[in-house]
């Protein structure tokens, strides 16, 4: 995502352009919704992709609520949004980059670099050269490893449990309850969150959408979180795993554990999912952004955790940065310079508000027993990214 909007904002500045992606296939979501932001929709305007804020980006969110374990509402507030999915950005954004400009199963192996150009050595030994390379490969970033091998992600402490329904799946009861609200639920020490979501192919129409829940979790590093991502056959696959190899006893604890933390239809929509997953949470900062010619992007230079909702509005925002530095000053280490001073400041800062939301679920709060956080203080500040907003 964050090399399409480079890609497109770059054109647009008459940039000549080349996305390398290593994934062959279409790339499809990870069954994950997306917090939508004002700001996201400005940057997709600028590139002639008009999706507003309002019910075509996603489902319109009127309120907030905490459930408690006995179903009653221990808080509520009216706070609205609009909850999208990832391909309904993603989608569009493809669509608009002529297939000229991408090439999928293009893996960058390295780089290199001297005062005039850098090169991407690719997979199959090819070499591609130009002015400028943006680094926009995520998490795992390998050109990150190769210029900043000391940034590793770091773990909370805790995993996020996802898992979706069917609308049509939704008893009528829990649907009305439900549906166009955002579900808070407090355990000691863990927090749930449910709300609807668009459907399949960013499907809008009402019966055609999809429930949504993440559920964090403390795990530790040592076991906890190895344990989860094991499969059947005791292979580990690191912090996270494919849905469809989570281990049935793994499920069924998280179903047990639901029915003695949430209220019946929360429990009912948990144990209605079909295939819900852990992966670890983790918190990526980036001390440099800029390496002569190479510029790290997204989630590459910064992973906030979900609370704060901004991974592809980020993206979105440091290929702006990235486009209106090198407009505006006359060479490109002054721009670079720049966005790497401007983006670092807002993705440090963004990271550290992640950091406040989630300190709840870390699992030395919660044996420090300094955890209590009140439904009303949850529920406003979720979603939200605090002072940095509209930076
Ligand atoms: C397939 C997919 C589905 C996602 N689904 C969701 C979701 O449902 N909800 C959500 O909140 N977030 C989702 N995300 C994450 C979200 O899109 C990102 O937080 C956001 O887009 C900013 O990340 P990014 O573009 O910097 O990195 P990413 O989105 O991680 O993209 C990095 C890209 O770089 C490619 N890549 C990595 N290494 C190389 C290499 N060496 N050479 C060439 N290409 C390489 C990867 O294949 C990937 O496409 C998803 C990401 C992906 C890739």
């Amino acid at each position: 995502m964050g090399g399409l909007f480079a890609a497109h904002l770059l054109r647009a500045h008459g940039w000549d352009v080349a996305v390398f992606e290593r994934s062959g296939g279409a790339l499809a979501d990870r069954g994950a919704s997306i917090g939508t932001r004002q700001e996201l929709f400005e940057v997709l305007r600028s590139i002639g992709i008009g999706i507003a804020l309002d019910p075509s980006a996603g489902v319109a969110v009127t309120s907030r609520i905490c459930l408690d374990r006995s179903g009653a509402i221990a808080g509520a507030l009216p706070v609205h949004s609009v909850n999208s999915a990832w391909d309904r950005i993603y989608r569009p954004l493809r669509d608009a980059l002529p297939d000229e400009f991408y090439r999928a199963a293009t893996r960058v192996e390295r780089v290199e670099q001297d005062a005039n150009s850098v090169t991407a050595i690719l997979a199959d030994g090819t070499r591609e050269s130009g002015t400028l390379l943006i680094a926009a490969d995520g998490i795992h970033s390998s050109i990150r490893a190769q210029f900043a091998p000391e940034v590793m992600p770091r773990y909370a402490g805790y995993v996020a449990w996802r898992g979706v329904i069917e609308e049509s799946e939704m008893a009528a009861a829990e649907h009305a309850l439900l549906f166009g609200r955002m579900c808070f639920s407090l355990p000691e020490g863990e927090l749930l969150l449910a709300l609807g979501m668009p459907g399949r192919d960013a499907d809008m129409r009402p019966g055609h959408r999809r429930y949504y829940w993440i559920w964090f979790r403390p795990a530790d590093e040592a076991y906890g979180l190895p344990a989860l991502c094991t499969d059947t056959n005791g292979r580990c696959h690191g912090s996270s795993i494919p849905p469809h190899l989570v281990r049935a006893e793994v499920i069924r604890d998280l179903q047990h554990a639901a029915e003695a933390n949430f209220a019946p239809p929360l429990t009912a929509i948990i144990h209605r999912t079909r295939q819900p997953y852990p992966h670890g949470i983790f918190d990526v900062e980036a001390s440099r952004l800029a390496f002569g010619r190479v510029v790290l992007l997204g989630d590459s230079a910064f992973v906030a955790r979900p609370h704060v909702g901004a991974g592809i509005t980020k993206a979105a925002l440091d290929a702006k940065g990235l486009v209106e530095a090198l407009a505006a000053e006359h060479d490109l280490a002054a721009a670079l310079t720049r966005y790497d001073r401007e983006r670092r400041a807002f993705g440090s800062a963004l990271v550290a508000r992640a950091r406040h939301l989630g300190a709840y679920l870390e699992t030395e709060a919660k044996q420090r027993g300094g955890t209590d956080r009140q439904p009303e203080t949850v529920m406003q500040e979720y979603g939200t990214a605090g002072k940095i907003e509209g930076r």
